[in-house]
């Protein structure tokens, strides 16, 4: 929507950036493409987050801002028709095959973007894949909280675009955490955004974590990626804080996009 502009300021308002340019620029047609990705035979509690997410996603394309496709199989999506999105959004599924794998490697390794929830991070000794591990910066799945549930968590940094806007502490709803070992925070290329706060030791009820270092949101700089553990239930976006968490991580890989940042243009 095109607001008015009353030509009336008052001191408050005036910042370093008010230099005479026009505050705002709307988009005259979709500025970039991302592709959801999800698995529908997944648990049923992942599933729950995948529909709500699709739909938290689909309100944000609202004005056609940018254009998002939807799909329950990389099959479909070769390197050659990846590279045409500025993000991939894996929500609790990830690359199946070495076909999908390959497609997948080949698009981070030359600038393609990454916004993973929960399970699509989630490896083993089964899952033989030593790439995703290299890609997300840390070793295998270690250990986890459970049942779901709200966690306090922490900012390690408010100088990021993606927490500045964020409390120093907060409190997510209800989902199951990964802990990783050796943790994401070990790895010199990873920056830690957000971790569960030591306050919540011990976590949980059935299966109790006492100790450990619990990042949950992260990105390794040596790719565009943002890693959010969340994603777990149906109570993912219940909270407009954690809302605003997961624009901003969309928000911020897009950005980046090595063909310009479309929120500049
Ligand atoms: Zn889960």
């Amino acid at each position: 929507m095109l607001a008015l502009v009353t030509g009336i300021m008052c001191c408050c308002q005036l910042t370093a950036q008010d230099n005479g340019e026009y505050a705002a620029n709307y988009a005259r047609g979709p500025r970039f493409r991302a592709l959801i990705h999800y698995e529908p035979r997944a648990e049923e509690a992942h599933v729950q987050f995948d529909k709500q997410a699709i739909e938290f996603f689909r309100k944000l394309t609202y004005g056609e801002g940018w254009t998002m496709d939807v799909t329950t199989s990389l099959a479909d999506y070769p390197y050659e028709k990846l590279k045409d999105y500025s993000i991939l959004v894996s929500l609790n599924a990830a690359p199946s095959g070495k076909e999908q794998r390959e497609a997948f490697e080949r698009y981070m390794e030359n600038g393609g973007g990454w916004l993973g929830f929960h399970a699509s991070a989630y490896n083993d000794g089964n899952t033989k894949w030593p790439w995703l591990n290299k890609f997300l910066g840390c070793g295998p799945f270690y250990c986890n909280n459970w049942p779901p549930q709200p966690a306090m968590v922490a900012c390690d940094t408010q100088e990021h675009p993606i927490t500045q806007s964020l409390p120093q502490t907060f409190v997510v709803p209800a989902s199951e955490f990964y802990q990783w070992q050796p943790s994401p925070r070990k790895n010199p290329d990873v920056e830690i955004l957000v971790s569960i706060s030591p306050k919540m030791y011990p976590f949980g009820l059935k299966d109790v974590v006492k100790f450990g270092d619990f990042p949950i949101v992260w990105t390794n700089t040596k790719y565009r990626m943002v890693y959010l553990n969340m994603g777990h239930g149906d109570e993912g976006f219940i909270d407009a804080t954690q809302n605003l968490l997961f624009v901003n991580a969309f928000r911020w890989v897009v950005s980046r996009d090595p063909s310009g940042d479309p929120f500049k243009k």
